[in-house]
């Protein structure tokens, strides 16, 4: 028996990244899981690997940029397997060439970044709770991430809408937890993927990690390792938890980076 057999899952932008980490860990732990993706080949492939390696899986489209297809998404599935029980809300980020201060960030790319990533959450989840309701329930997992609690000298479009997705998260547990819908989001902090890793020197890095007690970037695997958590039934009592997988990043006294002497 394994941990997420008889769920249904789907996993937004699951091609790179964390993204497809989730996704191979819940086809690893028995889900059958969906890769919402926008690269249908890209898609095909992991999946295909996903089977390979015992697993169940399948491709639904998804693009970010057309907000329709975060309905489409999920009928296609409702329509396949007449239920979901596991959504993660995966896809979000950021312009770092437009996302900057209050002052020097452009409005329009201001409020255009923080729909982005805020309809991300509550366009599927508006979606599929209703299904969820109708089947005795089912988890929703969001990916936050560690700056939508620790306010930072830039990026405000994007911890903003961060800042709302952890909001959301937890209006829904409540207003749904008694029909069985339970919503969680996970806070990632520095993580080795492409969007980390493009945009950030080696330099502000090693800075960084001065900071994380636990003295890593971290992977992946960290998070969908949390991800599983919360989509089995282990996390049955858990709802509209803020879980910060961060390698503790804002815990210790501010003072803490300049005590690290090596
Ligand atoms: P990533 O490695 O850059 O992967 C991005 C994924 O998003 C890819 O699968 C990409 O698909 C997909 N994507 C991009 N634009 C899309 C669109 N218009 N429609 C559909 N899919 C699209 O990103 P990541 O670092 O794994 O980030 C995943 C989540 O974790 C985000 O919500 C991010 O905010 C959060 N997070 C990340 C970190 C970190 O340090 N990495 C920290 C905190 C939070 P293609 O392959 O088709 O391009």
């Amino acid at each position: 028996m394994k941990r997420l057999d008889n769920k249904i899952s789907l996993v937004t932008s699951s091609t790179r990244g964390i993204g497809l980490e989730i996704a191979k860990k819940l086809g690893g732990n028995g889900s059958k899981v969906y890769l919402a993706v926008r690269r249908l080949d890209a898609g095909k492939k992991i999946a295909d690997e996903i089977i390979a390696n015992g697993g169940n899986a399948d491709i639904v489209y998804f693009d970010a940029s057309k907000p329709d297809t975060y309905k489409t998404m999920i009928e296609e599935v409702i329509n396949k397997e007449k239920r979901l029980d596991v959504l993660v809300n995966n896809y979000g980020g950021t312009n770092v060439k437009a996302d900057f201060d209050v002052v020097t960030g452009n409005t329009e790319d201001f409020f255009r970044i923080v729909q982005d990533n805020l309809q991300s959450v509550y366009l599927p989840c508006k979606e599929v709770i209703p299904h969820m309701i109708r089947n005795g329930g089912g988890s929703i997992i969001n990916i936050s991430t560690i700056g939508s609690v620790i306010p930072d000298l830039s990026r405000v479009a994007y911890v903003v809408s961060k800042a709302a997705i952890n909001s959301l998260t937890q209006n829904i547990a409540v207003q749904y937890a008694k029909q069985g819908v339970r919503c969680n989001a996970i806070l990632p902090g520095l993580i080795a993927t492409d969007a980390a890793m493009d945009n950030m020197s080696e330099e502000f890095i090693k800075g960084f990690l001065r900071h994380v007690p636990l003295n890593r970037v971290g992977k992946p695997e960290d998070i969908a390792n949390a991800v599983v958590f919360y989509a089995s039934d282990e996390s049955s009592f858990i709802t509209g938890d803020l879980i910060e997988v961060a390698g503790g990043f804002g815990l210790p006294t501010p003072l803490y980076g300049d005590s690290i002497t090596k």
